[in-house]
Parts: structure tokens; C-alpha cells; sequence
């Protein structure tokens, strides 16, 4: 890409007057493009232009809207190599896992192409004579989409496609880590043939295109995905903004993962492994807390080590790269402090934790593991968000139970056990919205819904079938009719 990218505002690609480049974490010798920064008053216009075509995208047929969301999955899924590529090039996660997350973003399109044609009603007998009852569900309006830089094509995915097949407007404001992506997406939606103003990508920053979406009147539902800081603003803007907003907050993790003493080890490092540090470590549902109990945990502990020394740490484009690189210096930064209090905390560093050096330049550390950690140390209970994990020992399976409930998050809660009896009692007892067993605590289907509890999440869950609990807003109708007159008698 050698001009710079656009803004897609009210049905036309829009220069910005400032624009940031997108430098690839494996090279930063490598640009990948050019990105606009968007103003507030670039966002408002879209913000007009998704208001002014809502009255009529929200009367289309569900056929239109489907035709609509097929296509876009159709092109995401033919495309699937090269967007995946783009994906892994601006964010670091390795070539196989960006090609899957855009297979993820392709499923997920199809699959609210059906939705389109599955949203129904009710029809209730009333308690008066007379009366019928409708619950009928309808679009919100136009949503405000916010969204962070670790999954930049499925988790706009999953808020841009119920979104549309319900029949809302969007302005869509991606991280600014993962522009190229976006943009990527925002052109194929374009040229599924939807509507002026009904999609509208606003590239910028979160300060001024996020801050401007969160207080315009215009704006009625925001669909946020990020850090529980940014997440607490959204929510303040939406309760002081007339008339206040619905929101949806999905934020942060500090997700356990419980291994009992009779669980299978292999089973229990590949969860773990898997967990802790694909994605170098940089998802919402990463296992940052290994509970494990007395009698399996040195054998763990010597498991985990000897499969991470195995794993190799280089260019998200190698092939045989199996971490790729954090994806910016900050992200780094955070991380190589956490290890440092990690240390200061008494907490053992087993192995990894330093920077490494490639043949590009780029942020490559080696996967960390602590082990003696205690669950009130800040390396247990902060998200850190980067390829660290901690091993925290347990007596039995309740104390190991109790440990990982105790944290401000409740995202994913994953446990490793042969025994039913466990595996019946922590699925019921885990507080957290998404319960894993024998399975890492990353790694979801996109038909069930996904969400958590506790600071992790607030407002109705996202995908599967639930998502029409944020993107529609429910109608009760009561009409009454005189449709069952007194009969005649017999004899007339
Ligand atoms: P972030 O909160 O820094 O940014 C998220 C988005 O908010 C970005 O688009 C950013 O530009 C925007 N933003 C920043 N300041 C804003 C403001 N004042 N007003 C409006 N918008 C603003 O998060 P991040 O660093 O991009 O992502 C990492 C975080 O996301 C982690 O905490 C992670 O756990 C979380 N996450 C959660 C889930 C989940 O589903 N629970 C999934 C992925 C990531």
C-alpha cells in the first residue's frame, strides 16, 4: 500500500488530514501502510450518515440482509491467506492463527446470515378478552463499535455481523495497532453492495474518535471491547449521555486454570501451554493462573518447562514459529516490568522472561513461567497480557477451587481432572462465564454465546443467538379485536 489508507464515511472513502504508520512487531523495519487519523468532526459525520440511513436499513427483508452478510463471508473465507496474512503482519500472532481467526470472522458472518432469517416473535394470549399480545424484537439504531488490537478481524466480526442482521447502523472505530486489517474488512463490506451509511469506518484515535462516539446524542447503543479502564469511561459517558446509552463491555482476565493431581500431564501441559502462551499470551481468555495440586505439581512444573524450551519465538511470518512477537514496545514494556515485580514479589522465574534478539528487529521475549507464586502477589491477580504465566500450588481441589475464584475477573475458568465428580462440581462453582474442561481456557465456538462475569464483563453476552439481547430492543404490542362476536342461536 503506498497511498495512504481512508476513512469510509456516509458511503465514500475519505482522506484524513493526519495519518500514523502500521509497523509490523516482527520487523519494525517494515511499514505496513499508512492509516488515517480521524477528527471529531469526521466521526460525527458518520455518526449522521448511519442515522441518516437507518429509517431504511432497518426496514430491509431479512433476505437483503442476508444476501448482504453471505457475501461478506464468502469473500472473507475465499480471501482467507492473504487476510490472514495482513492480520499477522500488523499484530504478531503467527501466520496459522491469523489465517484462523479470518476463517473465525468468515464463520461468523455466515452464521448471522442465517440469523437474518431466524428472528422471530411471540404471540401471547392476553389476560383481557379480547386482546392479543406481540413480543416482537426490533434494531437499536446505530452502534458505536470499539474494539481492541488482539483479535483484529473476529472481534469486529462478531459486533459488526449481529449488528447488521438485525438491522442496525455501525461506526466502527478499530485499534489503532491493527489499521490494515480493518481496512481490509471495511472493503469487503463495502463491496457486499450494503447501503451509504450503514457502515461507516472511522480509523483514529481512541481519545478523540472513541471519545466523540461515547458523548454524541446520535450514537444509542456502544459494543466495547478492551481494558476494564477504558471500559469503566464508556460506561460513565453512556449513564451522562441524554438519553443514556446501552452498553456492552467486554474487558479483562486473569483466567485460572486448575490441574488436579489425577489428571491426564499431557493433557494438562498442551491446555496449559496452549492457554498461557499462543497468541503470545495476548487474549482475554489467556491461562495466566496454573493452580496445581501437591502431588502432580513438580511433574507438571518439569512437563511445562521441558515443552516450552521446544517452542520457538520468531517472525509471526516464519513458518515453524509457534510465538510470534508482543505487539509493541509499550505491550513489552508492561510485560518485562511484570516480570521484574514478579521477582521483587519472591516469586521463583522458572525460565523465559528476557528479551530476544532475531533476525528482524521486533519485540520478542521468551514465554515466562513462575512458579511459588501466591495468589495475592500483583503477578496473580493483575492482567498483564503478554506471554507470563504463574503456577500457584494448591492443597486439594477445594482450596485449589477457592484460589481461582478469588479474582476481581471472571472471564474463563478451564480445569484439568480424569474425575467426573470434579469436573461436575467446578463447572457448576467457577465464577466465570465460560467454564473449560480438559481445554485450554482460550479457544471458543462462535455459536454459543461468550462473556464473563465479575469485572470481566457488563451487558448482554456477544455471539450465537444471544447476541440479539444487545443489538435488539423487545417490543410488547397489544391490539384488541372483537374477533370472537356472541354466536347466533341455533334457531335463527
Ligand atoms: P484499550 O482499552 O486500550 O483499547 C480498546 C479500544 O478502546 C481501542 O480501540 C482504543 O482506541 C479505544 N479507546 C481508548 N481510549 C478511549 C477513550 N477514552 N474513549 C473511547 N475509546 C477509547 O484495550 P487494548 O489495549 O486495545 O486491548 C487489550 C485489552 O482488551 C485487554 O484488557 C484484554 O483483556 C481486553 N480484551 C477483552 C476481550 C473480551 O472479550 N473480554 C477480548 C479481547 C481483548
Amino acid at each position: 500500500m503506498t497511498e495512504a489508507a481512508r476513512n469510509f464515511i456516509a458511503g465514500e472513502w475519505i482522506a484524513a488530514a493526519e495519518v500514523h504508520p502500521d509497523v509490523n512487531p516482527s520487523n519494525t523495519n517494515d511499514v505496513v501502510g499508512q492509516f488515517p487519523r480521524a477528527t471529531a468532526a469526521d466521526t460525527e459525520r458518520a455518526i449522521e450518515a448511519a442515522r441518516a440511513a437507518f429509517p431504511k436499513w432497518s426496514r430491509t427483508t431479512p433476505q437483503e440482509r442476508y444476501e448482504i452478510l453471505k457475501k461478506i463471508s464468502d469473500e472473507i473465507l475465499a480471501r482467507k491467506d492473504e487476510l490472514g496474512r495482513i492480520l499477522s503482519r500488523e499484530e504478531g500472532k503467527t501466520l496459522p492463527e491469523g489465517v484462523g481467526e479470518t476463517v473465525r470472522a468468515g464463520q461468523i458472518f455466515a452464521f448471522f446470515a442465517g440469523e437474518c432469517l431466524r428472528l422471530g416473535g411471540e404471540a401471547i394470549p392476553s389476560v383481557r378478552p379480547g386482546v392479543g399480545v406481540e413480543v416482537t424484537r426490533e434494531p437499536i439504531g446505530v452502534v458505536g463499535m470499539i474494539t481492541p488490537w488482539n483479535f483484529p478481524i473476529a472481534i469486529p466480526a462478531w459486533k459488526i455481523a449481529p449488528a447488521l442482521a438485525y438491522g442496525n447502523c455501525i461506526v466502527f472505530k478499530p485499534a489503532e495497532l491493527v489499521p490494515a486489517t480493518a481496512h481490509a474488512l471495511a472493503e469487503i463490506i463495502v463491496r457486499s453492495g450494503i447501503p451509504a451509511g450503514v457502515f461507516n469506518l472511522v480509523q483514529g484515535r481512541g481519545s478523540v474518535v472513541g471519545e466523540t462516539i461515547l458523548r454524541s446524542p446520535k450514537i444509542d447503543a456502544v459494543t466495547f471491547t478492551g481494558s476494564v479502564p477504558t471500559g469503566r469511561k464508556v460506561a460513565q459517558a453512556a449513564i451522562e449521555s441524554t438519553p443514556m446509552k446501552k452498553i456492552q463491555l467486554e474487558m479483562g482476565g486473569k483466567n485460572p486454570l486448575v490441574i488436579l493431581d489425577d489428571a491426564d500431564l499431557k493433557v494438562a501441559v498442551e491446555c496449559a501451554v496452549n492457554g498461557a502462551f499462543f497468541s503470545t499470551g495476548q487474549r482475554c481468555t489467556a491461562s495466566s493462573r496454573l493452580i496445581v495440586t501437591e502431588r502432580i505439581h513438580d511433574r507438571f512444573l518439569d512437563a511445562m518447562s521441558e515443552r516450552l524450551r521446544g517452542l520457538v519465538v520468531d517472525d509471526a511470518l516464519k513458518a515453524g514459529t509457534h510465538i510470534g512477537p508482543v505487539v509493541d514496545e509499550g505491550q513489552l514494556e508492561q510485560d518485562m516490568k511484570y516480570v521484574a515485580i514478579g521477582k521483587d514479589e519472591g516469586a521463583r522465574l522458572v525460565l523465559g522472561g528476557e528479551r530476544l534478539n532475531r533476525e528482524s528487529p521486533g519485540f520478542y521475549m521468551a514465554p515466562a513461567l513462575f512458579a511459588d507464586v501466591d495468589n495475592s502477589m500483583r503477578i496473580a491477580r493483575e492482567e498483564i497480557f503478554g506471554p507470563v504465566a504463574t503456577v500457584i500450588r494448591a492443597k486439594g481441589y477445594d482450596e485449589a477451587l477457592a484460589i481461582a475464584n478469588d479474582t476481581e475477573f471472571g472471564l474463563s475458568s478451564g480445569i484439568c481432572t480424569t474425575s467426573l465428580k470434579y469436573a461436575q462440581h467446578f463447572k457448576r462453582n467457577a465464577e466465570a462465564g465460560m467454564v473449560m474442561v480438559n481445554l485450554p481456557t482460550a479457544g471458543v465456538d462462535y455459536h454459543v454465546p461468550f462473556g464473563g462475569r465479575k469485572g470481566s464483563s457488563y451487558g448482554p453476552r456477544e455471539q450465537g443467538a444471544y447476541a440479539r439481547e444487545f443489538y435488539t430492543t423487545v417490543k410488547t404490542a397489544y391490539s384488541f379485536s372483537d374477533v370472537d362476536p356472541p354466536r347466533p342461536a341455533a334457531s335463527e
